[in-house]
């Protein structure tokens, strides 16, 4: 075992590190100008020809198989490079990738669905929450009837990442009721439903400067062959998306909290208040010293967890861990990191407001704090987590 990035991984973290740098934040202004003016963050196009520098970098479907031309880095990689890019809150992803339930699509699915997203011609989204089913979602409620040769679906989903945006959801409906009530598990099944299948959306205003959507299905009628992996067996690719996308909450809080711990350091060297910097005030010395701790507990929670997940191990115990802890760890920073900066850290002059409303949001989705708390207690109380064995 050796605690250390390897020189590839250095060689990467640092090329990211200078796209960041040199073609990110320069944007900041004008994304915040956008946002502030009701526009989007960043105009498609700009969003493209940014995409296209990264390729030209060398990175394009980071996470992606060498056979749908990605270059296939690793779950490690990844964080690393996540890390990285959220160093800054223009909202930049890189191309050439998509959803990984999608890879479970057979090969009509993969060429009509997973191929173009990779690509960038199609946007997707994936849509398991309902108005009465969010952390419980053994509660569902949409429906989907076989009639002839299609399925009938019926239901509402609600804060749908994407939902307004998207040419595609990949949505769980119940298919066998008496299954389901039975095991609350099995009995659901994940669609790839096309928009112009006739689903509605609508989008839901938030504190945050992104809305997730409302979806709603009226009797829409989905081809058989759009069934995503197996009749009633949808509820575990549900558990596989959302589990990606828990040790990500916390590879971005990490990023984030280094960039706001760095702003407080060099805001508090140059802010004098009765004759001296606030630097040399124990009160100001403490958060940042609590903040550089946590960052760093919160960076080896994620590591570990992508890690394990890239030696092929189940790692949902981890990325509960490291979704908890990194989500509370960037609320925390970004809190004191906004005392740090008094009126001006209140102020819209400076992106600490627009963080501190984006964070919130991580101790709710993809599973809240509470719920990780269930998983993680539940792990150790049942044995299948003993104390000291994750790593
Ligand atoms: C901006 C945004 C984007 C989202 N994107 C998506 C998406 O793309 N796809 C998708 O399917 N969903 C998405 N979600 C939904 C999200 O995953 C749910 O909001 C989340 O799981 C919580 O469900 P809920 O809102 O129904 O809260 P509830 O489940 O009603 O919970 C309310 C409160 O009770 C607590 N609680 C619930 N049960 C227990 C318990 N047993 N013990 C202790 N406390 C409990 C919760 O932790 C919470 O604090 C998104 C949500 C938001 C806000």
């Amino acid at each position: 075992m050796h605690l250390r990035l390897s020189e590839e991984q250095e060689m990467i973290q640092k090329t990211i590190r200078r796209f960041v740098e040199k073609e990110l934040i320069p944007l900041e202004n004008e994304v915040l100008k956008n946002e502030r003016e009701g526009r989007p963050s960043l105009e498609p196009e700009k969003m493209k020809e940014l995409q296209k520098k990264a390729k030209d970098f060398g990175f394009w479907g980071i996470n992606t198989p060498e056979e749908y031309g990605g270059s296939n880095l690793g779950q490690m990689m990844l964080a690393i490079v996540l890390m990285e890019v959220s160093k800054t809150f223009v909202p930049f992803t890189f191309g050439g990738s998509a959803d990984n339930i999608l890879y479970y699509g057979n090969e009509e699915q993969k060429k009509k669905y997973l191929i173009p997203t990779i690509n960038g011609e199609k946007k997707s989204c994936f849509a398991m929450t309902e108005p009465e089913a969010g952390s419980d979602t053994q509660n569902l409620k949409m429906t989907a009837v076989k009639d002839g040769n299609e399925w009938v679906l019926n239901g509402e989903k609600t804060f749908i990442t994407g939902g307004n945006e998207a040419d595609f959801v990949m949505v769980i409906a119940i298919t066998d009721k008496e299954l389901h009530q039975q095991t609350g598990r099995s009995g659901v099944t994940c669609f790839i439903v096309d928009r112009d299948m006739g689903w509605k959306s609508e989008y839901i205003d938030t504190m945050g400067e992104w809305g997730p959507a409302g979806l709603v299905f009226d009797n829409v009628r989905v081809p058989e062959e759009n069934v995503l992996g197996e009749i009633n067996r949808g509820y575990n690719l549900g558990l596989e998306w959302i589990g990606f996308a828990r040790w990500v909450v916390g590879a971005r809080a990490v990023g984030m909290s280094e960039r706001l711990l760095q702003m407080a350091i060099d805001y508090s060297k140059d802010r004098k208040t009765f004759g001296k910097p606030i630097a040399e005030r124990q009160a100001i010395q403490w958060p940042i010293a609590d903040s550089a701790v946590e960052i760093e507990a919160a960076k080896w929670l994620v590591l570990n967890a992508a890690f394990t997940l890239d030696q092929g191990e189940d790692n949902r115990h981890l990325a509960s861990m490291a979704k908890l802890y990194g989500a509370n760890m960037g609320n925390r920073v970004v809190d004191r990191v906004l005392q740090i900066h008094g009126g001006m850290g209140y102020t819209r002059e400076l992106p600490i407001e627009r963080w501190y409303r984006e964070a919130r949001l991580w101790r709710i989705y993809d599973g809240t704090d509470e719920i990780q708390r269930m998983i993680i207690s539940r792990n150790l109380l049942k044995g299948h987590v003993k104390v000291g064995q994750s790593v």
